[in-house]
């Protein structure tokens, strides 16, 4: 208010009785004197500070208690000083009402739940947040808690659980409001999904906490010649926050944004409440309308048509992220396959192989088919081809198999459990016959050498992929020289000391 002393008077002719209190908007004022004249001509007064008014638990309202005068009252008259707000004046009523009444209390309780339901998507939020690691969801909770306490404090319910002065009502009210409007920008910021808006725009969403903070704390600090313009500047501030929301939004929109549909759906009533309440605090219009019930209700209606939004675009979001992840996973199938067999190829296994060894699988042989060249020449390439699929079936992989299909004829088991080398003496003899189950026409015994490696216990291994497979290579080596057909194996020790076994199939 420009004007640093205001006067209000009440004509109270003809009543009866003087009225126990006055009951107006609050705001922060320095002093104000409270004078009430009785009919007869007598007179008393109170001078208050904001500390000797008593806030409302059901609106954003604030009591004193007039002074008393004997007999029916004449008039009441208010001389306040350093009013930060019109709605000191303008919403002044002097009454009788007990503060308590059943409609009041009821009052309470409906804004008690409308508190209650902020409290829901936090939840939500915190929930998401731990599948979905996005920033909105976090900016979400922030807005909401601040949209809580804006409400609680607003509504006057929080004074029914603590006992805040005018002045800390007051900070509290309109730090909850900026800083809940700039949460809720770095949220939209982060939402609206990639391609929707440029980085232009969401840069200038986010420089609304500077602006936004600036002006809020001229409102809540201005003094001095400074101070008339504390309440014009700060409800200024927010015409070009609603300018840029609204511009914003309407990009997004043009683009086809699917989540801005739901925050022009959330933001409607709070920018309609906020557009009414910065017109009238502006003075353009007579009565400054506050609107406060409307407000609990937009921000409710914000914060569920966001939850809304925010389980929409989570959903969307997962679902990107399950087909992304189902691509992968065919991709990485791909990769680690052998086009031919289907059995694993060398890379994945020499990756794993530590993985693996740990797991148990500490028997290593090394299988190359006897004079396969020969297949190949007189039978032909493709024949070639349909032994290499019998070898693999032969192999049988299962949970304590690993087959892998090194190149050319040359296969590699890993195997676990304290059966291992016999299991892969057995599937080595396989071969022969399973190639000729799958393949009529070959007349020939396709048979295989092996060069095996067991490993001792956990604890005592040593070498990697390399050292084990050269040393059944070595074997195989010996196999084939040794007439082919055959295993030679090894039981590695932990002293070097090593047990060589040569089998013969009886094929
Ligand atoms: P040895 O008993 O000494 O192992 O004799 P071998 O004939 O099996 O060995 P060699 O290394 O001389 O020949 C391997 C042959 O395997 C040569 C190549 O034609 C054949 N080969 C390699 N990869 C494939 C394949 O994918 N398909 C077919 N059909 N043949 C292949
Ligand atoms: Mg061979
Ligand atoms: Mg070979």
């Amino acid at each position: 208010m420009s004007a640093e002393r205001v006067f209000v008077r009440f004509d109270l002719t003809g009543t009866e009785e003087m009225p126990r209190e006055l009951r107006t908007r609050l705001k922060l004022f320095d002093t104000m004197r409270i004078t009430a004249i009785g009919a007869d001509g007598s007179e008393a007064s109170r001078k208050l500070t904001p500390e000797g008014f008593r806030p409302a638990t059901n609106d954003w309202l604030m009591f004193a208690e007039l002074p008393p005068v004997a007999g029916p009252p004449a008039a009441v008259i208010l001389q306040v000083n350093g009013a930060r707000h019109a709605g000191l004046f303008s919403d002044a009523t002097l009454t009788s009402a007990p503060a308590d009444t059943p409609g009041s209390l009821r009052f309470e309780l409906i804004l008690a739940a409308i508190c209650g339901l902020l409290c829901v998507p936090l939840v939500f939020n915190f929930a998401f947040y731990r599948v979905l690691r996005e920033k909105f969801l976090l900016w979400h909770a922030v807005a909401v808690v601040f949209m809580l306490i804006q409400t609680l404090v607003s509504s006057g319910l929080i004074n029914r659980f603590a006992d805040l002065s005018l002045k800390e009502l007051c900070l509290i009210s309109a730090t909850s409001f900026s800083a809940g409007i700039v949460a809720a920008a770095y949220f939209s910021a982060d939402l609206i999904e990639p391609g929707k808006l440029d980085p232009v725009h969401r840069l200038l969403m986010r420089l609304l906490a500077p602006w936004i903070a600036v002006f809020t704390a001229f409102y809540l600090f201005a003094d001095g010649p400074l101070r008339p313009y504390a309440t014009p500047a700060y409800y200024a501030a927010f015409i070009p926050v609603l300018v840029l929301f609204v511009w914003i939004m309407a990009v997004a929109a043009r683009r086809g944004s699917r989540a801005v549909r739901f925050q022009i759906a959330a933001w409607s009533p709070i920018m309609i409440v906020g557009v009414v309440r910065v017109g009238s605090a502006l003075g353009l219009s007579d009565v400054p309308l506050e609107l406060q019930l409307e407000q609990h209700v937009a921000i409710a209606l914000e914060v569920l048509i966001t939850s809304l939004s925010v389980a929409d675009r989570f959903m969307i979001i997962r679902k990107q992220r399950d087909l992304a992840r189902a691509d992968a996973r065919v991709f990485e199938a791909r990769a680690t396959l052998d086009p031919l067999t289907g059995l694993l190829n060398r890379g994945v296994i020499e990756e794993r192989f530590d993985r693996l060894r740990n797991e148990g699988f500490r028997t290593m042989a090394v299988i190359d088919l006897d004079h396969f060249k020969q297949v190949n020449d007189t039978h032909g390439h493709a024949t070639g081809d349909a032994v290499l699929r019998a070898v693999a079936i032969a192999l049988a992989p299962d949970e304590d198999t690993i087959a892998v299909r090194l190149g050319g004829e040359e296969f590699l088991l890993l195997l676990r459990g304290s059966d291992a080398a016999e299991r892969a003496e057995r599937r080595r003899i396989a071969i022969s016959t399973r190639t000729l189950a799958e393949i009529p026409g070959l007349d020939r015994l396709v048979t295989a050498s092996m060069g095996l490696v067991e490993q001792p216990e956990a604890g005592r291994l040593k070498g990697d992929f390399e050292v084990l497979y050269a040393h059944c290579d070595k074997l195989l080596y010996e196999a084939k020289a040794a007439g082919r057909n055959r295993t030679m194996s090894e039981r590695l020790q932990s002293f070097a000391i090593s047990h060589r076994r040569a089998t013969r199939a009886a094929a």
